[in-house]
Protein backbone atom coordinates (compact mmCIF):
# COMPACT_ATOMS: atom_id res chain seq x y z
CA UNK A 1 0.00 0.00 0.00
CA UNK A 2 2.55 2.61 -1.64
CA UNK A 3 -0.12 5.02 -1.97
CA UNK A 4 -1.51 4.81 1.57
CA UNK A 5 1.47 5.65 3.11
CA UNK A 6 1.55 8.81 0.76
CA UNK A 7 -1.83 9.70 1.42
CA UNK A 8 -1.53 9.48 5.11
CA UNK A 9 1.89 11.48 5.11
CA UNK A 10 -0.38 13.77 3.15
CA UNK A 11 -2.93 14.19 5.60
CA UNK A 12 -1.02 14.46 8.62
CA UNK A 13 1.23 17.16 7.09
CA UNK A 14 -2.14 19.13 6.30
CA UNK A 15 -3.71 18.64 9.89
CA UNK A 16 -0.35 19.75 11.43
CA UNK A 17 -0.27 22.87 9.05
CA UNK A 18 -3.81 23.23 9.79
CA UNK A 19 -3.07 23.51 13.96
CA UNK A 20 -0.32 25.83 13.25
CA UNK A 21 -2.65 28.12 11.58
CA UNK A 22 -5.61 27.67 13.65
CA UNK A 23 -8.26 26.36 10.72
CA UNK A 24 -11.53 25.18 11.09
CA UNK A 25 -10.86 22.86 8.36
CA UNK A 26 -8.99 21.59 5.45
CA UNK A 27 -10.81 22.50 2.22
CA UNK A 28 -7.60 20.91 -0.56
CA UNK A 29 -4.32 19.81 -0.70
CA UNK A 30 -2.49 20.39 -3.79
CA UNK A 31 0.58 18.17 -3.99
CA UNK A 32 3.34 17.59 -6.78
CA UNK A 33 4.29 13.65 -7.75
CA UNK A 34 7.07 12.97 -10.00
CA UNK A 35 6.32 10.08 -12.11
CA UNK A 36 9.56 8.32 -10.87
CA UNK A 37 7.60 7.46 -7.85
CA UNK A 38 4.99 5.43 -9.55
CA UNK A 39 2.21 6.25 -7.76
CA UNK A 40 -1.16 5.32 -9.17
CA UNK A 41 -3.30 8.61 -9.37
CA UNK A 42 -6.49 6.48 -9.14
CA UNK A 43 -5.24 4.39 -6.29
CA UNK A 44 -3.76 7.75 -4.33
CA UNK A 45 -7.29 9.34 -4.14
CA UNK A 46 -8.85 6.55 -2.98
CA UNK A 47 -6.22 5.94 -0.54
CA UNK A 48 -6.49 9.92 0.47
CA UNK A 49 -10.22 9.17 0.79
CA UNK A 50 -9.33 6.65 3.51
CA UNK A 51 -6.72 8.67 5.04
CA UNK A 52 -8.85 11.83 5.65
CA UNK A 53 -11.44 10.25 7.53
CA UNK A 54 -12.11 11.43 10.77
CA UNK A 55 -9.65 14.39 10.38
CA UNK A 56 -9.68 17.96 9.89
CA UNK A 57 -9.49 17.41 6.24
CA UNK A 58 -12.78 14.71 6.27
CA UNK A 59 -13.88 16.48 3.22
CA UNK A 60 -11.11 17.83 1.28
CA UNK A 61 -10.19 17.79 -2.45
CA UNK A 62 -6.70 15.97 -3.43
CA UNK A 63 -4.97 17.84 -6.59
CA UNK A 64 -2.05 15.82 -8.04
CA UNK A 65 -0.17 17.42 -10.22
CA UNK A 66 2.42 14.69 -12.02
CA UNK A 67 5.48 16.06 -12.56
CA UNK A 68 7.70 14.76 -15.59
CA UNK A 69 11.34 14.39 -15.81
CA UNK A 70 14.09 15.66 -17.68
CA UNK A 71 16.98 13.35 -19.85
CA UNK A 72 19.61 14.60 -21.06
CA UNK A 73 21.69 12.56 -24.02
CA UNK A 74 25.39 11.70 -23.63
CA UNK A 75 25.28 11.20 -26.99
CA UNK A 76 23.05 13.59 -29.03
CA UNK A 77 23.10 16.38 -26.65
CA UNK A 78 19.27 16.48 -26.53
CA UNK A 79 17.67 17.62 -23.71
CA UNK A 80 13.96 16.64 -23.17
CA UNK A 81 11.48 16.17 -20.77
CA UNK A 82 10.03 12.99 -20.47
CA UNK A 83 6.10 12.12 -19.02
CA UNK A 84 6.84 8.84 -18.01
CA UNK A 85 9.47 6.84 -17.31
CA UNK A 86 12.65 6.23 -19.71
CA UNK A 87 15.62 4.41 -20.37
CA UNK A 88 16.62 5.67 -24.08
CA UNK A 89 17.01 8.84 -25.71
CA UNK A 90 13.83 9.29 -27.60
CA UNK A 91 16.10 11.09 -30.41
CA UNK A 92 18.38 8.64 -31.07
CA UNK A 93 17.71 5.62 -28.62
CA UNK A 94 20.87 5.75 -27.29
CA UNK A 95 20.98 4.81 -23.31
CA UNK A 96 24.42 6.63 -22.55
CA UNK A 97 21.63 8.97 -20.76
CA UNK A 98 20.97 11.38 -17.79
CA UNK A 99 18.33 11.41 -16.05
CA UNK A 100 17.37 13.99 -13.26
CA UNK A 101 13.96 15.31 -11.49
CA UNK A 102 10.97 13.48 -11.45
CA UNK A 103 11.43 12.25 -8.18
CA UNK A 104 8.83 15.16 -6.64
CA UNK A 105 6.60 14.02 -3.66
CA UNK A 106 5.62 17.45 -2.20
CA UNK A 107 2.59 18.94 -0.55
CA UNK A 108 2.80 22.04 -2.16
CA UNK A 109 -0.26 24.04 -0.51
CA UNK A 110 -2.81 23.31 1.55
CA UNK A 111 -6.27 25.41 1.29
CA UNK A 112 -8.30 25.78 4.57
CA UNK A 113 -10.55 27.76 6.63
CA UNK A 114 -9.79 30.04 9.52
CA UNK A 115 -12.23 31.41 11.70
CA UNK A 116 -11.50 34.50 13.63
CA UNK A 117 -13.90 34.01 16.08
CA UNK A 118 -15.22 30.59 16.53
CA UNK A 119 -18.84 31.80 16.71
CA UNK A 120 -18.69 33.38 13.41
CA UNK A 121 -18.18 30.79 10.83
CA UNK A 122 -18.94 33.72 8.21
CA UNK A 123 -15.21 35.36 9.09
CA UNK A 124 -13.85 32.21 7.96
CA UNK A 125 -11.31 32.72 4.88
CA UNK A 126 -9.12 30.97 2.94
CA UNK A 127 -4.98 30.40 3.34
CA UNK A 128 -2.64 28.94 1.71
CA UNK A 129 0.27 27.42 3.02
CA UNK A 130 3.27 25.71 1.40
CA UNK A 131 4.76 22.40 3.46
CA UNK A 132 6.97 19.84 2.52
CA UNK A 133 5.57 16.15 2.63
CA UNK A 134 7.70 14.23 5.15
CA UNK A 135 11.32 14.85 5.06
CA UNK A 136 11.17 13.86 1.45
CA UNK A 137 11.98 17.17 -0.77
CA UNK A 138 12.21 17.83 -4.63
CA UNK A 139 15.16 18.03 -6.01
CA UNK A 140 15.46 20.21 -8.92
ZN1 LIG B 1 20.25 11.16 -28.09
Amino acid sequence: MHEFAIARSLVEVAESTARERGASRVVALHCRIGVVRQVDAGSLREAFEMAREGTIAADAALNVTQVGMELDCQQCGKHVELSSWGFACPACGSTDIRLHGGDALELTSVEMEVCDDDRDYKAAHSSEERASCGDESFAA
